[in-house]
């Protein structure tokens, strides 16, 4: 079963605050996006890894000369995650079955989950690496909480999400006729009524946001490096 990812890689990430745009913020020596695509080819379930970026990043994104295996040149983004999501999708090859949507940003994701989310949506038709909540949440309107829910029923979404590849076509254009804008790529899947797994990620998957994210990356990474896991 054909699978691509999308590295979605076209926002600014101004949450950073970094003067390079977040894919190029260098952790430990290397850009967020090298150690996104080098843990996507590490996996070894992608036959095509496609980048989405903005025009303005594609001289710098060459400058990085990545030769990786399945790797392809970028697409331009959008000005929306959707947006990329549609571009990136538009240029896949027809023999492409599943496909995997992956922010640049999550660049520590392991091969471990990367092999158990594929292997889930190829079963399943769709299916999304995420952690249980660890806090407990509070429904808050003006100022006030309003509702408790129970948080053993919440997860944090995490990516890559995977989906087949005509669920995920449909599902971007019927909200794209309708006006809606999901925040994920599943959520999308969703409104068109299929099921979608939940995959418990094994290992940490942060999504680098702000500036302590990384040094918690770094820290990550550390322990990472001594083996402690692929
Ligand atoms: O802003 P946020 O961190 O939620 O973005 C998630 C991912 O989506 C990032 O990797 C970002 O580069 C990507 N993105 C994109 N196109 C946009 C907005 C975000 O590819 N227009």
């Amino acid at each position: 079963m054909a699978t691509a990812v999308l590295v979605l890689a076209a926002g600014r990430g101004e949450r950073l605050g970094h003067a390079l745009p977040k894919a190029f913020v260098p952790l430990a020596g290397r850009t967020l996006v090298e150690r996104s695509i080098g843990a996507l080819a590490g996996a070894g379930v992608f036959d095509v890894i496609q980048p989405v970026l903005s025009v303005a990043e594609f001289a710098r994104f060459e400058n990085l000369g990545l030769d990786v295996p399945g790797l392809v040149a970028p697409v331009a983004g959008g000005k929306e995650r959707q947006d990329s999501m549609r571009a990136g999708l538009a240029a896949l090859p027809a023999e492409i079955e599943f496909v995997a949507v992956h922010d640049a940003a999550r660049c520590l994701v392991s091969g471990v989950d990367l092999r158990a989310v594929v292997a889930a949506a190829r079963e399943t038709g769709a299916a999304l690496l995420g952690e249980r909540v660890k806090d407990t949440l509070k429904r808050v309107s003006d100022g006030q909480v309003v509702e408790t829910p129970d948080r053993a029923e919440f997860w944090a979404a995490q990516t890559p999400q995977v989906v087949r590849r005509d669920w995920l076509a449909s599902a971007i254009d019927g909200a794209t006729q309708t006006g809606r804008m999901g925040t994920d790529d599943t959520q999308l899947v969703e409104w068109l009524g299929h099921p979608v797994a939940m995959v418990e990620s094994a290992h940490p998957n942060p999504k680098i946001t702000r500036p302590e994210d990384l040094l918690l990356a770094e820290a990550i990474l550390a322990e990472r490096e001594q083996g402690a896991y692929e």
